[in-house]
């Protein structure tokens, strides 16, 4: 294991109706806000009501900007940041999924920049400072409720790149599973699978001496294969959706399960390519690639497929080969994802051959990605071939 520092300054407030101490909580930091939610769904499940009313009774002022795509937009957020300047904005509050968290960490981190906010895209500048934000998240995926990142989408030029930085963490994240009841099917579906993928992004990677970390990587795992299926039969199921969504925080909070090794990323940096040019659901994107990223690389350190196989789902060695049990939980993974309604090629969305190359190109356009396995363009290639 390599040195490390690990800190996570966001306060995480988890609970059934934990939702009520947003103004109490909000107060803290400030009394201007600007609220930031998505289309209607916070509407539909009264959350927004209730926001707006425990606000107003404790006298903050309260600012709106609604319509955050999924899949969020940079004219979106300079549309926010130009909000809080005009409006003088003290704290950003941010009702949604990841969309609407990375959106408002973007906003938090433009307002006091002078130039672009697109340059920490792109790696022209870094955050230094931002605006305070906090969150009351209502959808199990991404882990942004208690993490530094953000990922946005410029439409116009059909890219989507993330930034990070410790200035952009929430104050403070609400996590009342009651809140996720009212994801549909096929986000409870894609935010697991967005849930499996950033463990996988630093589970592959793990080295033989770290077992903690292993093993809480495949903890997380365990936990979201259990709960998925209990919360799409019974959405109002409030342990299955209890523990997705503290399963999604506990998998990207600022490396907790990989602390002191390398991590992968290579797949959510393929991902981004093909939801930038085809905005579908960063989770649908994963549940293509991740299998066919794990075929195209298991041979590199065959060992860690094995112990996947064996320790997540279960499969005796009996009389297979290394390779065959490698493959029987790539296989495993791929079934899960069927069998709980993701798609599994890109020609689902109606994605064909034709961009394949400017993918490719633009995945590497920093240089190869990945540790697990360093991929160049042609590899990038061959996976998104292999995805079709
Ligand atoms: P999302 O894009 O925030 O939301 C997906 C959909 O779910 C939206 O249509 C939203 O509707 C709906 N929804 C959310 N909560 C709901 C609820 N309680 N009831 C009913 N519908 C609800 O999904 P996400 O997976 O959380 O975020 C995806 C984005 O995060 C992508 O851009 C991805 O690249 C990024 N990401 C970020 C990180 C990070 O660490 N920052 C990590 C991974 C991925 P409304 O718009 O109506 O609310
Ligand atoms: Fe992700």
């Amino acid at each position: 294991m390599n040195s490390f520092q690990f800190h996570n300054p966001t306060r995480i407030v988890f609970g059934e109706g934990e939702t009520r101490r947003v103004a109490e909580l909000t107060a803290t930091y400030g009394r201007n806000v600007l609220l930031v939610y998505g289309g209607n769904s916070i509407k539909a499940n009264g959350l927004y009501d209730q926001t707006i009313d425990l606000l107003k009774q404790a006298d903050i002022e309260v600012h709106e900007l609604a319509g955050i795509e999924p899949n969020p937009r940079l004219s979106t957020v300079q549309k926010g940041i130009d909000i809080c300047r005009r409006e003088g904005v003290d704290f950003i509050l941010a009702v949604g999924g990841g969309s609407v968290i990375d959106a408002a960490k973007a906003i938090a981190a433009g307002v006091p920049y002078d130039g672009d906010v697109w340059d920490f895209f792109v790696g022209k500048a870094r955050i230094q400072k931002a605006l305070p934000l906090g969150t009351i998240l209502t959808l199990a995926a991404t882990g942004s409720e208690m993490n530094g990142n953000t990922v946005i989408s410029h439409w116009d030029a059909k890219l989507k790149r993330g930034s990070g930085s410790p200035h952009i963490y929430p104050k403070f994240s609400i996590l009342d599973p009651t809140v996720t009841y009212s994801v549909p099917r096929n986000h409870t579906v894609y935010g697991s699978i967005d849930i499996m993928s950033h463990v996988f992004e630093q589970y592959f990677s793990l080295t033989k001496n770290t077992p903690l970390q292993e093993r809480l990587c495949e903890s997380i795992l365990q936990t979201v294969i259990e709960n998925v299926e209990p919360a799409l039969s019974n959405p109002n199921d409030s342990v299955a959706r209890a523990n997705l969504m503290w399963s999604g925080t506990m998998a990207l909070n600022g490396g907790l399960i990989s602390v002191g090794v390398h991590t992968d990323w290579a797949t959510h940096g393929i991902e981004h390519e093909v939801s930038a040019i085809y905005d579908i659901p960063h989770g649908a994107g994963l549940a293509v690639l991740f299998p066919n990223w794990m075929k195209y690389v298991y041979k590199e350190r065959i060992d860690r497929f094995v112990q996947y196989a064996q320790r997540v789902w279960g499969i005796q060695r009996d009389d297979r080969t290394d390779d065959e049990l490698a493959l029987a939980g790539i296989e495993a993974t791929r079934a899960f994802f069927t069998r709980i309604g993701a798609e599994s090629r890109l020609a689902d969305f109606g994605i064909g051959a034709d961009q394949l190359d400017r993918m490719a190109e633009e995945a590497v356009r920093y240089g190869e990605i990945g540790n697990f396995k360093r991929l160049g363009q042609q590899d990038v290639r061959n996976i998104l071939e292999m995805s079709l």
